[in-house]
């Protein structure tokens, strides 16, 4: 019996001892299920409100082992059962009317697009927006697509999108072009001055295969880069052209150096500044796409419909602020560049204004460097230039022509007879009757003293000498006075007619001695050679 009781007495103390253990595990499980129960109910927080006042009246509870509490905590587990199935349809509406707001948003974008390639990229947006439903976490990069696609299309709505379906990135290219276009226009109207600068000019003989090259190399178009080099070639031309260099013109030299040495600054600058942008450009990219990372990430770890409401909200106010400011900028540096623009092109067109006036004034230097001051005809100088051209066509095409030495006969007793200044009131008259008795095609220059060169072109010596005779008779017959009594002036002429292997100087030479023969046989007669 004793016996007995021994073997209940250890049987007991080892139930104990197991009951304690028991008791201590279920212990340690109800606080692990209070703790759990603890974050569960942060995470509910903020959905509804009978669940947040049920939530409040948990939180003492969990302080505590909560056996006499069962009632209320099963009437809760019941109340968060409804809830969860209540936030799933929520969250399946909430994705629905987010899909239908992309797609009412992507359709808006489709009628301010006209090409594919635009078209394309938002098939591929609509792809994926039918597809949020099932992948929520995609929504904060389709929207960073879809931000990016519409400031994209309001900066440029014709042009191609420089996102891709599936990676994006901003354009930093586009606006170069634009400026490389600019610069484009403007070198082309610079260029266009140059040239009609350089066919103002008489450019002398040595310097003509540096001129024509200049040209085509103007013509054919030069880059920004050899502006100074172009202008200053031109301006060493046009130094070499001019002998009578005014100090009008110098001026006008440096006024022009100075424009385009101007229009060399802004292009530079306009150069770096664009590099600016590209790099602020670069920056907001760098910067959306870090949010979008973020998004994603908030995305990825938070399942409450409410957070992540508030999570992408704030990170999307901060994309919009960073693309607001980029845009603020960009909108300040095109109004800046515009102002330096248009003033540039003012600068322009005051070149040009100063290159017509210039040229005029260079026309009018030329002239005078070519004309005889006493009788208005062209003088030798003129002849020369006159000559080389008849030359040069003779050359090419073989269209003859005919030179004439003219020389007024027994001058120098005018001169001793009725005085210098008379002599030269008859020089004067008789240019006034070659001029009125030659074609308007023929060209007639004084050549020096009393001496005048008739070039007529498409003419043989024959036709030559029978309309010089014309003209030697009607100087002759004409009436020169001195205080009222008649005069005699006679002229006496040399023809010849350019013939093959001749060189400009030869039929001079073959007019000249014609001219000699004539004097030698009489005088006031035409004589050929
Ligand atoms: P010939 O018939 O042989 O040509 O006789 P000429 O007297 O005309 O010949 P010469 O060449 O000996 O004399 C030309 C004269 O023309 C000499 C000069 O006094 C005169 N003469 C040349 N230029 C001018 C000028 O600009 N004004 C005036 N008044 N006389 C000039
Ligand atoms: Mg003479
Ligand atoms: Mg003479």
């Amino acid at each position: 019996m004793a016996e007995q009781q021994a073997d209940w007495k250890n049987k007991y103390r080892e139930l104990s001892v197991e009951m304690e253990q028991l008791e201590q595990k279920t212990a340690d499980v109800e606080t692990e299920l209070r703790q759990l129960t603890s974050y569960m109910s942060v995470a509910l927080q903020g959905d509804s409100p009978q669940l947040d006042s049920a939530i409040a009246t948990l939180k003492p509870l969990l302080q505590e082992p909560c056996g006499e509490h069962i009632g209320f905590l099963r009437k809760l587990g019941r109340q968060v059962e409804d809830h969860v199935r209540g936030r799933e349809e929520q969250r399946s509406k909430q994705a629905k009317q987010t899909v239908f707001a992309l797609l009412k948003w992507i359709r808006m974008l489709r009628t301010q697009v006209e090409n594919s390639g635009s078209q394309n990229i938002l098939d591929s947006l609509e792809k994926r927006s039918n597809e949020i439903e099932e992948k929520l976490y995609e929504l904060p990069a389709l929207l960073g697509d879809l931000i990016e696609m519409q400031s994209h299309i309001e900066s440029d709505p014709s042009g191609s999108p420089a996102i891709s379906d599936s990676d994006f990135s901003l354009d930093a290219t586009a606006s170069t072009d634009a400026l490389g276009e600019e610069v484009r226009l403007l070198l082309k109207r610079v260029g266009a001055e140059l040239l009609e600068l350089i066919s103002g000019l008489y450019v002398p003989k040595d310097a003509a295969p540096n001129a024509r090259e200049l040209v085509k190399r103007i013509e054919t178009g030069f880059e920004l880069p050899h502006l100074p080099e172009v202008v200053h070639q031109v301006v060493q031309l046009v130094i070499k052209s001019t002998s009578n260099t005014s100090e009008d013109f110098e001026n006008y030299l440096i006024e022009l150096s100075s424009r385009l040495t101007e229009v060399q600054t802004f292009v530079v600058d306009s150069k770096q500044e664009q590099e600016e942008i590209g790099k602020n450009q670069r920056d907001l990219d760098m910067q959306v796409r870090s949010d979008v990372k973020k998004l994603h990430h908030t995305v990825k770890n938070t399942h409450d419909i409410t957070d992540l409401k508030k999570a992408v909200s704030l990170q999307l106010s901060g994309l919009v602020k960073a693309m607001d400011s980029f845009k603020r900028k960009e909108e300040e540096r095109e109004i800046r560049l515009q102002g330096r623009y248009e003033d540039l092109i003012g600068k322009v067109e005051e070149m040009e204004l100063e290159t017509r006036k210039v040229k005029a004034h260079m026309e009018e230097e030329r002239l005078r460097a070519r004309t005889d001051p006493l009788t208005g005809l062209p003088n030798r100088a003129a002849y020369d230039e006159h000559m080389a051209q008849e030359y040069e066509r003779w050359s090419r095409y073989r269209t003859s022509f005919a030179v004439v030495v003219a020389d007024l006969d027994l001058f120098k007793r005018i001169n001793d007879n009725y005085g210098h200044l008379a002599g030269d009131k008859v020089l004067r008259l008789v240019a006034k009757v070659i001029t009125k008795n030659i074609r308007v095609t023929d060209f007639v220059a004084r050549y020096g003293g009393e001496e005048f060169v008739i070039i007529l072109p498409s003419t043989g010596a024959e036709e030559a000498a029978q309309a010089m005779d014309k003209l030697r008779e009607s100087l002759a017959g004409s009436p020169f006075n001195f205080h009222g009594k008649p005069v005699g002036i006679t002229m006496s002429f040399g023809v010849a007619e350019i013939v093959e292997g001749d060189s400009i100087d030869d039929v001079f030479a073959r007019a000249d001695q014609a001219l000699y023969k004539a004097k030698e046989d009489g005088r006031n007669r035409v004589c050929t050679l």
